[in-house]
C-alpha cells in the first residue's frame, strides 16, 4: 500500500483496525527528499500496532495505569520523594472530598489536623496548564478579595470553565483529597498575595503528589477528559476481496523542535509537540519543579517522574535524562556542581523559546525554579537570570532572532530614552530582553567535547546539548559588584523583581579600535558577513574580533555614523583555553559550517583553527606568555548610557570574541585595553 503526504518531512499515519481495536503505525517517505536535515536517530518503530485511544481519557483502564505508576514511583524510587517537603502545604487548597461542593481550605487548617505529607490527609494534586488568549483568560474562574470568604464556604461549580471542571473530577478518581490551582488558591488582582504566593511555586509543584498536565487544553475553556481525534474511515478488504472491517487513518505530525530536536513518533512525544501546554511560559517551571506529572494527551496517557516515565498501553519504562531539557524540562533533584552553569544555560535557551501574553511574567515564571537552582548552590546569588559565579560566561547569551528586540536597530540603540524603555523591567545585560537565547557559539562552535569525553551519543548531539564536562571559561574581570536597587527590601526581592539591577565591573577595557585612525578597522568582505551573527573584524588585514550585536545589524553599516563607534567599549569577561584536540581540517570545517546553517547554529564554525593545539612547555615564564598567546578573550559591547557626558554607567549591546588564530586573542586584546571600572545598567 503506498500513501503520499505532501508534507515537508516524514509523516506517519495510524492504521487502526475497527474490530479489535489496534492501529498500524509506519513511515512515510518524503518524496521531496528533504528528509536529509533530519537527524539520524529515528523513531525506534516504524511498524508497531496502536490501541486506538479511547475516548473516555479516565476511564477505568487508564486509572489503573496511573494508580499503579504512582504506586511503582512510591515504592521504588528514592529520588522522586526528595523535593516532596514533608512540612509543607500550599496556603490554600481546593478541598474536592464531598463529591457534590468544593471550596477552598487553608494548608494551616489541614497541618493543625494533624499528619504530615506522607499520609493521605495531606496529599494534593496541581495544576499545571494554559489559561489561554485574554478572550478565554477572562472567563476564567479566579478567587479575588471579594470573593475569598465565599470560595470557603463553596465554590460553585457550574461557574468553572471545563478544564478546571476536569482537574476536579481527575484528582478525586486518583483518590488525592486536594487539589491546587493558581487562580483559586491565588488571590488575583492582589499584588502582595500573588508576589508570596509566586515565592513559594518551587515547594508547591515540588511537594504535590501529582502534577496533572492536560497538554492539548489550549485555553481554560477546553477541558481534557474527552478524546475525539480527527481521523477517517477506509474499508479494509482480505486478501479475496471481502470487506472485513475499517482502517481509522489519523494524521500524526511530526516537527522539527528548535531546528534540531526531531522529536519521534512516539505518543508521548507526538502529545507535547502537537499542544499548547509545551509551548507557553509557566508551564516551564511548573513541569521542571514537579516531582511527578500525569500528561493527557491526544493519543494516550503518561506518566512522568523523576526516574522515568512510561505511556499507557505500554510495558516498559523509559528512563529520564536531563539530556532531555531541551524539549521538556525536568530537573533531577541535585545536579553535580559542574553541571550547575551548563544546565542553567539549557535551561535559558529553552526558556527563552516559551510564549507568554505578558513578557515580563517571564521573569516571575521563572522564579521557582531559579530558587530550586539556589538551594543547590548554595551561597551562589541570581542576578536577573543568571548566576553570580558564572557572570562571566553566563553575561555572554546572544539571541538567534531580533524580532522583538528592545534595540532592532542601531538608531534605537542611540535613543538617548532607549536604555530606560529598555530597563522598564530588567537590566539590558540580562537575556530576558530577547527570543532564542543561546550559548551554542560558546560551546559547540569554539569549544568542541574533549577527547576523553565517552558519554557523547548521538542524541545528545541532535538534541544541542551534552552532559560533558564542558572545559569553561575563565573570568577575566578585575573586581564585580552585584547591586540591588535600593527598594529592593523583600526577601522574595530580585528573584522576581530584577528592575535597577547593576552590574559594577572592574576590567580591562578597550574602545572600539575603529575610532583610532592609525589602527583601521573594516569589516571583513567574508562570506561570513552576510549573516546577522558574527562579524569578523581586521585591523591592517590583521584579524582582530568578532562581533555579536544585541540588535538587528543586518544592512545597517552602510548607514550608520562610523563616529558612533568611537563611544562603544570593549568589555573583557573571560578567556578561555584554544585546545581543541578535535579540530576539523579545512574541508570539514566548510562542511561542518553548511550543516551549522541548516540547523541555526551561528556561522561562525568557518573560523574554527585548522592547527593541532600548541604545546604546552615545562613552567616558567615563557610558557606563561606561549599559554595567554593562545587564549582565547570573550567579552561584551558596552554604549554610554549617558550620551556624549559619560558618566559610567554603560548599557549592553552585543558580544565579542577573539580568537587567538591570526594574532587576535586575549594578547592582542590587552595591547589595546586599560584597566576602567564600569557600571552596567
Ligand atoms: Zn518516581
Amino acid at each position: 500500500m503506498g500513501v503520499h503526504l505532501a508534507n515537508r518531512w516524514k509523516s506517519r499515519i495510524h492504521l487502526t483496525a475497527g474490530t479489535n481495536d489496534t492501529c498500524l503505525i509506519f513511515t512515510v517517505e518524503d518524496p521531496s527528499g528533504d528528509m536529509n536535515l533530519l537527524p539520524t536517530f529515528y523513531p525506534e518503530d516504524p511498524f508497531k500496532l496502536r490501541a486506538v485511544p479511547p475516548r473516555d481519557v479516565l476511564q477505568a483502564t487508564t486509572k489503573a495505569f496511573l494508580q499503579q505508576a504512582i504506586e511503582r514511583c512510591d515504592v521504588n524510587h528514592e529520588e522522586c520523594k526528595l523535593n516532596r517537603n514533608a512540612c509543607f502545604l500550599p496556603t490554600r487548597l481546593i478541598d474536592v472530598r464531598e463529591e457534590n461542593v468544593v471550596r477552598l481550605v487553608a494548608g494551616s487548617t489541614i497541618i493543625s489536623s494533624g499528619g504530615d505529607s506522607s499520609s493521605s490527609a495531606w496529599k494534593y494534586a496541581a495544576l499545571s496548564y494554559c489559561w489561554g488568549p485574554k478572550s478565554h483568560a477572562e472567563y476564567q474562574l479566579k478567587t479575588t478579595v471579594d470573593n475569598l470568604d465565599a470560595h470557603f464556604t463553596e465554590i460553585p461549580m457550574d461557574t468553572m470553565p471545563p478544564l478546571l471542571q476536569d482537574a476536579i473530577y481527575t484528582t478525586r478518581e486518583l483518590g488525592v483529597p486536594f487539589l491546587w490551582i493558581d487562580s483559586l488558591c491565588i488571590i488575583q488582582g492582589d499584588k502582595q498575595d500573588w508576589d508570596r504566593e509566586a515565592g513559594t511555586m518551587h515547594k508547591v509543584y515540588g511537594s504535590a503528589y501529582i502534577t496533572i498536565c492536560p497538554t492539548q487544553s489550549k485555553s481554560c475553556k477546553s477541558g481534557f477528559l474527552r478524546r475525539d481525534p480527527p481521523s477517517i474511515s477506509l474499508p479494509y478488504r482480505s486478501s479475496s476481496g471481502k470487506p472485513v472491517g475499517t482502517y481509522n487513518i489519523r494524521y500524526h505530525r511530526s516537527w522539527i523542535w528548535k531546528m534540531y530536536f526531531y522529536v519521534s513518533g512516539h505518543p508521548f512525544s507526538q502529545d507535547l509537540i502537537s499542544g499548547s501546554w509545551i509551548r507557553r511560559g509557566w508551564t516551564f517551571q511548573e513541569a521542571a519543579l514537579s516531582s511527578r506529572m500525569v500528561l493527557f494527551g491526544a493519543a494516550a496517557a503518561h506518566f512522568q517522574c523523576q526516574r522515568s516515565r512510561v505511556t499507557e498501553g505500554e510495558s516498559f519504562e523509559t528512563p529520564v535524562e536531563i539530556s532531555e531539557l531541551a524539549l521538556f524540562p525536568l530537573l533531577p533533584n541535585t545536579l553535580a556542581e559542574d553541571n550547575l552553569d551548563s544546565a542553567w544555560k539549557h535551561i535559558v535557551s529553552s526558556y527563552s523559546q516559551r510564549k507568554f501574553t505578558q513578557s515580563e511574567d517571564a521573569i516571575v515564571a521563572l522564579a521557582g525554579l531559579a530558587r530550586r537552582f539556589h538551594s543547590f548552590q548554595g551561597t551562589d546569588e541570581y542576578c536577573s537570570g543568571m548566576w553570580l559565579s558564572h557572570l562571566h560566561e553566563q553575561l555572554l547569551w546572544r539571541s538567534a532572532e531580533y524580532e522583538g528586540s528592545p534595540w532592532a536597530s542601531w538608531t534605537q540603540l542611540l535613543d538617548p530614552q532607549m536604555p530606560e524603555k529598555v530597563r522598564v523591567f530588567a537590566p539590558s545585560w540580562s537575556w530576558i530582553h530577547q527570543k532564542k537565547v543561546e550559548y551554542q557559539y560558546l560551546k559547540d562552535s569554539l569549544f568542541p567535547r574533549r577527547p576523553d569525553d565517552s558519554s557523547s551519543n548521538s542524541q545528545e548531539e541532535h538534541s544541542g546539548m551534552s552532559t560533558a564536562a564542558f572545559p569553561g571559561l575563565t573570568g577575566e574581570t578585575l573586581g564585580l559588584v552585584w547591586r540591588l536597587p535600593d527598594n529592593d527590601n523583600t526577601a522574595a526581592g530580585h528573584f522576581i523583581q530584577w528592575r535597577g539591577q547593576e552590574l559594577e565591573i572592574t576590567g580591562l577595557t578597550a574602545r572600539f579600535p575603529l575610532a583610532n585612525a592609525d589602527r583601521p578597522l573594516h569589516i571583513d568582505n567574508s562570506a561570513e558577513v552576510n549573516t546577522n551573527l558574527f562579524w569578523k573584524w581586521t585591523i591592517s588585514n590583521q584579524y582582530f574580533c568578532h562581533t555579536n550585536w544585541d540588535f538587528l545589524n543586518f544592512g545597517y553599516w552602510d548607514r550608520a555614523d562610523k563616529g558612533d563607534f568611537q563611544r562603544l567599549r570593549m568589555l573583557l569577561l573571560s578567556s578561555g583555553s584554544g585546545e581543541r584536540p578535535d579540530a576539523p581540517t579545512p574541508g570539514s570545517a566548510t562542511a561542518d559550517n553548511n550543516n551549522s546553517e541548516a540547523m541555526g547554529v551561528g556561522a561562525c564554525t568557518l573560523i574554527l583553527p585548522t592547527h593541532p593545539p600548541a604545546e604546552i612547555s615545562s613552567g616558567g615564564e615563557e610558557s606563561q606568555k606561549a599559554e595567554q598567546n593562545d587564549r582565547a578573550a570573550f567579552g561584551l559591547f558596552l554604549f554610554p548610557a549617558g550620551g556624549e557626558s559619560e558618566d559610567g554607567k554603560f548599557y549592553r549591546v552585543g558580544t565579542w570574541y577573539s580568537l587567538s588564530e591570526g594574532k587576535g586573542g586575549l594578547a592582542n586584546f590587552k595591547r589595546y585595553a586599560t584597566a576602567e571600572t564600569l557600571v552596567l545598567i
